[in-house]
């Protein structure tokens, strides 16, 4: 299924000219990051300096950090970083940090690649206004040290509105916000030469609209619950599997039509609800969370369930934040355990 999702999102990229560079805070995982890579794409992206020190050592190329990375001493990592990446960018927001970056990659006598971040309206990162972006680029072309590499916009919360029409309404006009901000730098000699942003749930309304170089989806190779409600392509079909699973076990099934799986909160993020039950239980099971340990099933009426030592398998509400509470996925291929890969990059969130 993760195969599947690899080579259904990158025909998709093909297929309308786009590029990737999909986003490894959601797999944290140089072994994926290669398979994405093996399928045409430029690298990955990295939330944290942390994840992309894990990636390049790791052997991946074409990092790109999506957050700024401002305090002195991760500024320091980072120049060691680029030592042994030398295609690193990094994005920015402020002139300060700007400034930081071009003193120390002169200092380091290298040259960095700079993205300018442009905030979509969710104010999380990214410059405030099509003014600021303009000072920014024109800051960042003018340091020696630094190169230009162009404009980041992430639209998160747009990401998970359920109807495709509404979604692709409100991405239409943030997009067009994005097409006057890139008109307005290459009139002034500063054509953005990367455009990137986008993630799994408006990638096919991103690659229609046709603004961006290159997509940073990142949720796509596992898929969540909370992105399967969600009709990605507008077509009523999922174009991918949810190839993230969660086996979970009963510990204790001393009472009458219920037991105790030991998956609790500390098995998956929650902030999403429940997980869905994929199997192992008779239909109209339901599922609640009985603290940090352990869920309760619970049967339908008369139905007996399994009992204890059953394995019940679970989907992640929220893929990132799940695969951040594990030290390797078990890959399987039916029901055959084919390999373990770490999750290297887990924990790094600095
Ligand atoms: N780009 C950035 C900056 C993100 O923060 C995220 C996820 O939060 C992504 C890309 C990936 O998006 P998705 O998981 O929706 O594909
Ligand atoms: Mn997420």
């Amino acid at each position: 299924m993760l195969e599947r999702n690899i080579a259904a999102m990158a025909a998709f990229a093909r297929a309308h000219g786009i590029a990737l560079r999909p986003h490894s805070k959601t797999h944290k995982s140089p072994d994926i990051a290669r398979r994405q890579i093996a399928a045409g794409a430029l690298g990955n992206c990295c939330a944290k300096l942390g994840e992309a020190e894990v990636m390049a050592e790791a052997g991946i190329g074409g990092l790109l950090i999506t957050s700024p990375v401002v305090s002195a001493p991760a500024i320091e990592r980072l120049m060691a970083l680029l030592a042994r990446s030398p295609d690193l960018m990094v994005t920015a927001d402020h002139p300060d940090n700007v400034a930081a970056l071009a003193r120390a990659a002169a200092a380091a006598g290298r040259s960095l690649s700079v993205v300018v971040d442009i905030d979509p309206g969710m104010h999380r990162t990214g410059v405030a206004s099509p003014e600021a972006a303009l000072a920014l680029a024109r800051q960042v072309a003018a340091a020696p040290a630094l190169r230009y590499a162009g404009v980041q916009f992430y639209c998160g919360r747009h990401q998970h509105i359920e109807a495709f029409a509404q979604r692709r309404d409100e991405i239409t006009e943030r997009t067009a916000y994005l097409k006057g901000i890139v008109e307005a730098l290459t009139a002034d000699g500063l054509k953005p030469a990367i455009v990137t942003g986008g993630g799994t749930g408006t990638h096919a309304i991103d690659a229609a609209l046709g603004v961006f170089s290159e997509l940073q989806v990142g949720s796509y190779v596992f898929m969540d619950h909370q992105y399967n409600v969600c009709d990605l392509r507008g077509d009523g079909r999922a174009p991918f599997e949810q190839a993230l699973q969660i086996d979970a076990r009963v510990v204790s099934a001393s009472t009458p039509g219920m037991a105790t799986i030991d998956s609790g909160l500390k098995s998956m993020a929650t902030e999403a609800g429940a997980p869905p039950i994929l199997s192992g239980v008779p239909d109209g099971t339901t599922f609640r969370f009985a603290g940090d340990e352990h869920a309760r099933i619970t049967f339908p009426d008369g139905v007996s369930g399994p009992g204890i030592d059953a394995v019940v398998t679970l989907t992640p509400p929220h893929c990132d934040p799940t695969v951040n509470l594990y030290d390797a996925y078990h890959v399987v291929k039916g029901h055959t355990l084919v390999d373990i890969w770490p999750i290297a990059g887990r924990g790094r969130s600095r």
